[in-house]
């Protein structure tokens, strides 16, 4: 790739320098970004890309095959790594680094997170101390000294967000290029249920569950892990554990038994059918379904005094 202050080059149509003033290897965010600078002031560059020069038609929505099959990132057979952990360790072939591989390199497909440092991290050897065995030290420059080019790439690149929602965000001379862009997913769930978040006050006023009383469980999970009905949480996605499960499939539990949930809980119908099939193919002595009004996932909690008549009910049957 060729590039030049007067003329926006491509491979195939741009000049030919046979003496460039510079040659870079590698069309990323670093290469590209020294490239375009050197050759809006003047000099002839030279850009050697490994990678291909994509168009928009070569990219599709295929997380699979641009990131685990290496279309749009780099293949460890033709661009091997090396990694040695100490400087007299022999450097062996590794796959240490992903990254993009194509002209701009690894921007091509990065998340596009463009977060700034913060004040502290430029000198946070000085705030913090040294850390032994290691050349931990503060920049050579300050977040000031920074801001004016963090603004510069922003408003380059064309930055998208609301900098003020963030009360963490560092300070800015200058608002960001773009507007935000529209609020998906989890960002949706969070906007949803943000109203109804009460004061704090009232968070400090809760009777229900207050930190001390959760403690209980926190601290009761750490020491024997998950146990009983909770236990799924732990072997669902462990496979050694699959084939202990095993032992149990299309056994019945034949001994009476109460199911009770919060009539909110919308856990009982995540698996469709589930509920029907525990009534009549799991439990062969279900002597109740009982759902509590005004409650949801954490019944027991939520409605303490039904729950336990519930269960003095059963107890008595
Ligand atoms: C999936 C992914 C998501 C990311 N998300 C974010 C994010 O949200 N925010 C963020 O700040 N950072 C993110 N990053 C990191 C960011 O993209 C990199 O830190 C940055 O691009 C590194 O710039 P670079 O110039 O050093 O390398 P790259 O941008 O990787 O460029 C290196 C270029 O050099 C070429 N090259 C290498 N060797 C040779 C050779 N021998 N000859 C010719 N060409 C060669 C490569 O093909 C490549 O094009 C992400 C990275 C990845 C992979």
């Amino acid at each position: 790739m060729m590039s030049q202050a007067t003329k926006a080059a491509t491979p195939a149509a741009g000049p030919r320098f046979t003496d460039p003033d510079f040659v870079v290897i590698g069309s990323g965010a670093a290469g590209g970004v020294i490239a375009k600078e050197l050759s809006v002031t003047g000099f002839t560059v030279v850009v050697l890309e490994q990678g291909p020069y994509l168009r928009p038609k070569d990219f599709t929505h295929d997380e699979v095959k641009t990131l685990l099959e290496t279309y749009l990132t780099n293949d460890w057979g033709p661009q091997p790594n090396t990694f040695r952990k100490t400087p007299s360790d022999r450097a062996v072939t590794q796959p240490a680094v992903i990254y993009g591989r194509q002209v701009g390199g690894s921007t091509v497909h990065f998340t596009a997170n463009y977060w700034r440092f913060h004040p502290i991290d430029f000198h946070e050897r000085s705030r913090k101390g040294a850390i032994a065995g290691t050349g931990f030290d503060d920049w050579p420059m300050t977040y000031d000294e920074l801001e004016p080019y963090y603004v510069k790439v922003e408003h380059e690149v064309g930055v998208s967000g609301l900098p003020s929602a963030n009360p963490f965000d560092p300070p800015r001379s200058k608002p960001l290029a773009m507007p935000p862009l529209p609020i998906k997913s989890s960002g949706a769930l969070a906007e949803t249920v943000a109203p109804a978040m009460p004061s704090a006050n009232a968070i400090a006023a809760c009777k229900w569950l207050p930190d001390n009383e959760l403690r209980v469980y926190s601290s009761e999970y750490e020491r024997s892990g998950f146990q009983g009905g909770l236990e799924e949480y732990r072997v669902r996605w462990i496979e050694k554990y699959h084939a202990e499960l095993q032992l149990f499939s299309r056994r019945t539990i034949d001994v009476p038994s109460l199911f009770v949930a919060g009539k909110s809980d919308w856990g009982v119908y995540q698996n469709p059918g589930d509920f029907e099939r525990m009534k009549t193919a799991v439990c062969t002595r279900m002597l109740g379904t009982n759902f509590v009004e005004g409650a949801g996932h954490w019944v027991q909690q939520e409605r303490p005094e039904e729950v336990s008549k519930l269960l003095v009910q059963f107890l008595k049957q």
